[in-house]
């Protein structure tokens, strides 16, 4: 195989991106407004709890997409905000018992460290709704001016009626949503499908002094502000889970579209899958809701992001624990291969591989064209381990080396294997030699082994 066969330059023009876009409801070319900055929104978590599994697919689709872009184009301006605002925060702050600044900042350095073990990379800006409350009050104060929104008992509404793309994102008709939103329709909103734009808040709720009295804005209208501050009035991508689609993304684009009569808002509007468990919807009432701290205890990281690139962003996919054994089977193959004939260098992304992303993000098809070239490395081929580190990584494997990915990757870090030798210790002296043992033997096949000395007990890694 020679080199002007099997990779190429990643600037080449020939790979012309091609995405799915809800609104057309089919894959088209991506042309972005300005090839010099790319511009793409995501819509980031409601940080009151832990995110599953569901929701770092959807933040591993972004990853994947903002990898890309940066591959093939300068800079990629890519923002996800943080929604630290929200009636469900305010109500489990109120169960736990805990101020929401509190449990807002905690949630938030959950998400950050789980998106860090998955390997996602931070984007380039990440806005807080709570810290971007004027702008969504001007667009507020914009929307009641030009008659778009309407102040009705202490709210303020948008009203559907008047826009007459309402449901052309989503593929809904007017008519339909009004026919379907029948049931528990506040009175005080004109036309049924009306949504909040503000609502009021009582005192022991969080609230900003605003003309409509003291209150807090609305979901959508968060997005709307956010998106407008950092990407301007029209931008390249919107994106997020499709259960998003309707109908957080249909009133953004109303009340952006609106606000804002000559931009066209996002051009490109992406959705991604959603993840099932055992053939489910995850939920914690059925007991099949999984954080990432679940999946560590069994693998490494990296496993799961296999397992998630292994079917295609806008399909649905059901996670098991079978499949992500299956996924850590195949991570080790993957690793066998680098340590069989290690890389010599990572320059260049397999051409196939990158087509295979261009048309849609098929990573299926992408991780394909990595299977066969870790069989060539397997066979000692140098130039395939070499494609195999290079595709890899701009998929975001390989972040470790094949001697950690062996030792077990779901490092210990050193107070944890402090911990157990002091377990260990009290187990001895309690003489229950057969709990001392096994914590020996756990941490052997974990890679570290213990020596006992005069001085006590020290560890290495094996
Ligand atoms: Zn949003």
């Amino acid at each position: 195989m020679s080199t002007q066969q099997s990779t190429t330059d990643l600037s080449s023009a020939q790979h012309g991106l091609r995405l799915h876009n809800s609104h057309q409801r089919t894959t088209v070319p991506f042309t972005p407004d300005d090839a010099a900055n790319v511009r793409i929104y995501f819509c980031g978590p409601t940080v009151y709890d832990r995110v599953h599994l569901g929701n770092l697919r959807s933040m591993l689709s972004a990853d994947i997409l903002v990898r890309l872009l940066r591959a093939l184009y300068p800079r990629v301006t890519y923002v996800r905000n943080i929604t630290d605002i929200d009636d469900k925060i305010i109500q489990r702050a109120q169960e736990n018992g805990e101020d929401i600044a509190n449990l807002t900042g905690r949630t938030t350095q959950d998400f950050h460290d789980d998106l860090a073990a998955l390997n996602i990379l931070p984007p380039t800006i990440e806005p807080k709704a709570t810290q971007h409350i004027p702008a969504m009050l001007e667009m507020i104060g914009r929307l009641i001016a030009q008659g778009h929104a309407y102040e009705a008992d202490g709210h303020v509404l948008f009203d559907v009626t008047s826009f007459p793309g309402y449901g052309a994102l989503s593929g809904r008709s007017l008519e339909d949503m009004l026919a379907g939103a029948r049931v528990e329709v506040a009175g005080y909103k004109r036309n049924p499908g009306d949504f909040v734009l503000w609502k009021p808040s009582n005192e022991d709720e969080p609230g900003w002094d605003s003309p409509y009295g003291r209150g807090r804005p609305g979901w959508h209208i968060e997005c709307s502000a956010m998106a407008e501050r950092y990407l301007g009035e029209s931008f390249d991508i919107h994106g997020g889970g499709n259960d998003l689609l309707f109908p957080h993304h249909e009133n953004e684009r109303a009340q952006s579209l609106c606000c804002y009569p000559h931009s066209h808002f996002a051009r490109h509007w992406v959705h991604t899958g959603m993840l099932l468990s055992g053939g489910e919807k995850m939920s914690k009432s059925l007991g099949n809701f999984h954080t990432i701290h679940e999946v560590l205890e069994r693998t490494p990281a990296e496993a799961l992001r296999l397992l998630f690139l292994g079917s295609h962003y806008r399909s649905t996919l059901d996670f098991t624990w079978e499949k992500l054994d299956e996924a850590r089977r195949i991570m080790d193959r993957f690793y066998r291969a680098l340590e069989k004939t290690p890389p010599t260098g990572a320059e260049t992304v397999p051409a196939d591989m990158l087509d295979a992303l261009c048309d849609d993000l098929n990573t299926p098809l992408a991780l394909s064209v990595l299977h066969r070239h870790a069989d060539a490395a397997l066979e000692g081929q140098q130039e395939a381990a070499n494609l195999l580190l290079a595709g890899g990584q701009l998929l975001g494997l390989f972040s470790m080396s094949p001697a950690d990915w062996f030792q077990g990757g779901t490092e210990l870090d050193p107070a944890a294997i402090e911990a157990l030798i002091e377990k260990r210790l009290a187990a001895r002296k309690a003489r229950d030699f057969a709990l001392a043992d096994q914590i020996r033997n756990d941490l052997a096949e974990k890679g570290i082994l213990l020596e006992d000395g005069p001085a006590g007990t020290t560890w290495r890694k094996g």
